[in-house]
């Protein structure tokens, strides 16, 4: 795996993940406690452990799993080879900034080289790499790099458009701003896939 997606997944699993999670439901219950919040009000006195499951099972997961495996079918003489663009897939993940989450949708594309990959496993991938505190920039190449060594693909093509809660519930409180990030990777005409988009 290259460095550029590469997290020290090892070192994670090693680590017991109901360790884990304990720990941080610890330090989550001095958190509120810190806001004053009373830990014994029947509302509140599960949060700590909700947090740690949120954060250890689904929003970090992605640091402690594996990345997708992708599977791929060959291109027969009688498939086209030209672009493949899988649009509008929505996601989720957390700004490592404020640990606030930054939602929206992604377009993936490529140009094959021997193989084509099942529809959804770029949905994974996006899944995968989302799943830990990021930037949409990071997001966005490491998804990109990782399906083009993975599919062998000529190039690939990755634009995600998001909108960050740090911008709408703090600080500027731009509601209504997204953020578009792009990566190309090898030889991809962005022009033609914008194209292709907006023709539809
Ligand atoms: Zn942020």
């Amino acid at each position: 795996m290259s460095k550029n997606y590469q997290v020290d997944v090892d070192k994670h699993r090693e680590l017991d993940l109901e360790g884990k999670r304990q720990s941080i439901a610890n330090h989550f219950a001095r958190i509120i406690e810190d806001l004053g919040l009373d830990l014994n009000d029947p509302s509140i006195k599960d949060t700590p452990q909700r947090v740690a499951k949120m954060l250890v099972n689904e929003t970090c997961n992605g640091l402690f799993s594996k990345p997708p495996e992708i599977t791929t079918f060959p291109l027969d003489d009688s498939s086209s080879r030209d672009l493949v663009i899988i649009e509008g897939i929505p996601f989720s993940s957390l700004c490592e900034h404020h640990f606030q989450p930054f939602v929206g949708t992604v377009t993936i594309a490529y140009l094959p080289g021997d193989q084509v990959m099942g529809l959804s496993k770029g949905a994974r991938v996006l899944d995968y790499f989302a799943s830990r505190p990021q930037i949409q920039e990071r997001l966005t190449n490491q998804v990109a790099n990782y399906l083009f060594e993975q599919l062998h693909a000529k190039g690939v093509f990755v634009l995600i458009n998001a909108e960050h809660y740090c911008m709408k519930v703090r600080g500027v409180k731009k509601h209504n701003s997204s953020t578009i990030t792009t990566a190309i990777i090898g030889e991809i005409d962005k022009n033609q896939i914008l194209t292709t988009i907006q023709m539809k």
